[in-house]
């Protein structure tokens, strides 16, 4: 006989990666996100760990969006036994199809990597997961529009303990609903047992220019919640006047201004500012270099689903005035500045690293863990004419965090070097709410949830934030990394 419905925290509890939550209800088990842990080489160890379940006793996932701290542990997942469906938006099955395979990639880079210079205790070193799980993965994505609640499996089918008492009846449903996050991106609402179980994803934001507000809910019985920015106010926007002010600097100074970006998303939002500050006249315009394969994919999906973008936004850029016709390069006219090139080859990318024209390059990853960004920063960090600009959250442990935080110097691809770039952070650029924003979406509640979790936040965010929740009289949980909790009643 089943236990009461519970929730087991198997990532991103007390920290902001590694997204998975168990949700145990009437016999079966449901994984919400599944997602890598990143940063602090002590997190990324737990990737390696076992689950503390077989994965192959899971009956189904639910993805939230398609950033690999929500969606990267799935090839693990499929590699280990999982069999079933994995719920998404088909802006996320999309974004996964690049995600992926990139991941696997740099996976089985690291392991030839390590095997080569012989630093593993391991002979030989594997790969956490290969290509051919990620594939496998993606032929399990099963795409579910924003706003139809569909079943999360057939009645009666594949139901391995039945509770005394249940209705195998009474079908489970998962419907998404729009989180303004990154394209795609979602609350999963899973209403299961007669309760309702809203998973928060990561929440996006308000008055964006490229992606809408996130959606209002109105009530749940459980809500998990993330806590990114709980303790922290986002610099109010500018209107672009401090990247205006930055980009303007740096071509002043001759030197180049290298912006490292999450390869999906970020990017899209980066463009749309640079190409608007070009229109008002209020920057040079300047050669800008897209170089990242997966960026360059990722803007072709939100090319191609405009509508699930900003109405603002869409209006604009949905008219005539294409003016590029290279290959490829017509799906990307909506972010297009005048002078924008995208970078797909390896040779391109080095031509582009060995050059000293001023110019603005764009590449990931965003907080300069891994990917071509490193060339670029190796080849520009020394030299004061240069600016290094990061436009979103630096976890902790990663180079962004370190360079954010002032380092002096800073280690590339094996060897160390001084930092006289000028270093800048823009923060109006996240995608995630900050705390001002979270308590905006959470006053469209029409009741308090009967608890909330928090999730995906470091400790001072996560108490700041259970505090500021408390003080409006909602019951709220710090989520503990593989902690159970029983749902109340
Ligand atoms: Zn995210």
């Amino acid at each position: 006989m089943a236990g009461p419905p519970s929730l087991t925290f198997l990532g991103a509890a007390g920290t902001v990666t590694g997204s998975k939550h168990l949700l145990e209800a009437d016999g079966r088990r449901i994984l919400v996100d599944c997602g890598l842990f990143q940063g602090l080489k002590e997190l990324r160890l737990r990737n390696w760990e076992p689950l503390p379940l077989d994965p192959a006793t899971i009956d189904g996932v639910v993805l939230t969006h398609a950033h690999l701290d929500h969606c990267g542990y799935l090839p693990r997942l499929v590699a280990g036994g999982f069999r079933g469906r994995i719920f998404c938006t088909p802006g996320t099955k999309e974004l996964c199809s690049l995600v992926l395979p990139d991941a696997a990639h740099i996976q089985e880079e690291d392991a030839r990597e390590a095997n080569r210079h012989g630093f593993t205790k391991h002979s030989p070193a594997l790969p956490l997961y290969t290509s051919i799980d990620a594939a496998r993965a993606l032929t399990q994505l099963q795409p579910v529009g924003y706003e139809r609640p569909v079943p999360l499996w057939e009645s009666g089918q594949g139901q391995r303990i039945v509770r005394a008492g249940s209705d195998p009846g009474l079908a489970p449903t998962v419907e998404f609903i729009n989180a303004g996050h990154l394209l795609g991106s979602a609350y999963a609402r899973i209403r299961i047992g007669g309760r309702t179980i809203l998973f928060g994803g990561d929440l996006g934001r308000y008055d964006r220019p490229v992606l809408p507000d996130p959606s209002p809910v109105a009530e749940a019985d459980i809500l998990l919640l993330e806590s990114t920015y709980g303790d922290r106010r986002h610099e109010a926007d500018d209107g672009g006047e401090r990247l205006g002010r930055i980009v303007t600097e740096t071509a002043q100074r001759g030197g180049r201004l290298i912006i490292p970006s999450f390869a999906i998303g970020r990017v899209a939002e980066v463009l749309y500012w640079l190409k608007r500050l070009e229109e008002e006249q209020r920057i040079p315009v300047l050669p800008v270099y897209l170089d990242s394969p997966m960026a360059i994919g990722a803007l072709q999906f939100y090319s191609s689903r405009l509508n699930e973008l900003d109405a603002g936004f869409a209006n604009s850029v949905s008219g005539p005035g294409i003016r590029h016709e290279t290959p490829g390069f017509r799906r990307v006219a909506a972010f297009a500045t005048t002078r924008l090139t995208t970078v797909a080859s390896p040779q391109q990318s080095a031509d582009l690293v060995a050059s000293r024209q001023p110019s603005i390059v764009i590449s990931s990853s965003g907080m300069a863990t891994g990917g071509r960004v490193l060339r670029h920063l190796a080849a520009t960090i020394s030299n004061p004419k240069n600016t290094v600009m990061f436009v979103g959250y630096q976890a902790a442990g990663t180079r962004g965090r370190l360079l954010t935080d002032g380092a002096k110097e800073i280690k590339l691809m094996g060897r160390t070097y001084s930092v006289a770039a000028r270093i800048e952070r823009i923060d109006s650029m996240s995608a995630h709410a900050d705390v001002g924003e979270i308590m905006r979406w959470l006053s469209g509640f029409s009741r308090p949830p009967r608890m909330t979790y928090l999730v995906h936040g470091e400790p001072p965010a996560l108490s700041a934030l259970a505090a500021t929740i408390a003080a409006a009289r909602w019951p709220v949980h710090v989520a503990v990394h593989h902690e159970r909790v029983d749902l109340p009643t």
